[in-house]
Formats: C-alpha cells, structure tokens, sequence
C-alpha cells in the first residue's frame, strides 16, 4: 500500500533519516521502534508531507507522494494521530471533529462519519459541546483519533499515542488501534510501549540513527535478542 524508498529528511544540517526504506502492507498493523531521536516523528511527518524530503520516493498505492503538502496527502486517506494529540483547546469537541471533516474526500459522508466516532467514543458524544482543552488526557486523544477518523482514512499513523496516558487508558488506545486494524484501516504505530506495539504488530522496523537496522514481523522482533535489551528491558 505505502512504499517509502531511500528517504533522507534534513533539518538544515542535520540529517534526520538516512536512506530509509518500508514497506506498509494494507491491513496491516506496522510497530516503527526506536530511541528518542531516532527518526520516527521525521518519518512520519515526511509521508504526512510536513517534512520535505531531501531524497527519496514515497509511494501511495503506486503514485509518489513524496513533497505532496499535507492536506493532499490527507486528501488521498491518509491520516496522522500526531504525537501530543494537538486539539484545539478553545474548539468544542464537535468543532474539532469537523475539523477533519474539511477535505475533500470527507465532505459528503460527514454526519456519516461523526456518527460513526460519537459511537465508537460515547464519552465523545456526552461532551460534545465541552471545550476540548478541559478534557483528561485521555479523552483528548480520543478526540484526536476522533478527528483523524473523521478524514475517511485508509491509512492512519499513530505517533505515540499512549504518551502520558494512565495505564488503564493506554490499554484503551491500543485497543483502538487493533478495533479500528479489524474494520480495515491500515496503521502504522509508533508506542513508547514497545513489548505491547509488538504484540499488536505484523511488521516492525527498528530506527537508529535515522536508519533502519533490523525489521522482521512483530514476533520476530519480539524474540530478537538486539530488541529486547534495547527496547525491552530484558
Ligand atoms: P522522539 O521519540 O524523541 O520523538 P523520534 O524518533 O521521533 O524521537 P525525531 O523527532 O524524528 O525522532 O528526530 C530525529 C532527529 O531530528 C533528532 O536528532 C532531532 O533532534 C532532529 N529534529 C527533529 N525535528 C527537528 C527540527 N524541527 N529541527 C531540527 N532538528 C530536528
């Protein structure tokens, strides 16, 4: 489904990411491990088309998306859950749901659509009109995942999603993710939770340095001797 070719990012000097090259099956659940600063969030903005990037090719069931700005990529179903959640704190919960309703390709399924998160998030629906920046963490990225969804995705990225959640709320997340991998949407998962982003995944990649150094399914991964003492603890 996405093919990412040889991708270099640069910051000025910089250099972000290294020749990376993925492969994100459709249907598929993909984990992007690796330290702080190892090039996830650069990743990710790249395929977003946040990040330009210096070299390489993206491609999008077969058409380069590389450069593309965002709201295009948005605009073929392509969706982010950006790390920190970024609601609009002001906005209602409503608002910012239609906030990912303004593409193109979402217009026409709109009540469609947030009939469809007000059922997968009731708690959503009971504060639809409570500015979203008084919600818990976890609530706010429920609106977050809420707004991407509202975008028709087929494709959704997840840049930590559990980041400063409660444990008994990160459950909830990933199990979102799984819910929302069952209807179909592909996922690519980045999660500080790394054991649990394994066991979910069918594909993993390990990113250092802005490289990719190991890949396998998740269960491979999982077993790899490299993985568990550095990302595992064990
Ligand atoms: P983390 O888990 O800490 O978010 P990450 O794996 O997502 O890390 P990136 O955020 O992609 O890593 O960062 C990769 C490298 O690029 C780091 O060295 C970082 O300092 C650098 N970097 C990221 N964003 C910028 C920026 N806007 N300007 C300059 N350098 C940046």
């Amino acid at each position: 489904m996405l093919l990412v070719e040889n991708l270099d990012v640069h910051y000025g000097d910089a250099q972000a990411l290294d020749g990376v090259t993925l492969e994100i099956p459709e249907r598929a659940i993909v984990a992007i491990v690796g330290a702080n600063g190892a090039g996830k969030t650069s990743l990710i903005r790249a395929i977003a088309g946040i990040n330009r990037p210096t070299r390489g090719r993206i491609l999008y069931r077969g058409d380069n998306i590389a450069g593309l700005p965002s709201y295009k990529v948005c605009n073929l179903g392509i969706g982010q859950v950006a790390e920190g959640r970024q609601v609009f704190p002001s906005l209602t919960i409503a608002e910012n749901l239609a906030m990912g309703a303004m593409i193109p390709r979402a217009r026409a399924n709109r009540d469609r659509n947030l009939d469809r998160v007000y059922a997968m998030f009731p708690r959503l629906a009971e504060r639809r009109a409570q500015a979203a920046g008084t919600l818990s963490g976890g609530e706010q990225q429920m609106v977050a995942i809420g707004r991407c969804l509202m975008g028709e995705p087929e494709l959704i990225m997840f840049d930590e999603p559990s980041l400063g959640l409660a444990p008994a709320i990160v459950q909830q997340v990933l199990a979102t993710v799984r819910d929302l991998n069952r209807e179909g949407i592909t996922c690519v998962l980045v999660e500080q939770n790394v054991a649990v982003s394994l066991k979910l995944a069918s594909h993993a990649y390990v990113l250092e340095n802005g490289r990719v150094t190991l890949s396998g399914s998740g269960e491979e991964m999982l077993g790899d001797d490299r993985v568990r003492q550095a990302y595992l603890g064990i």
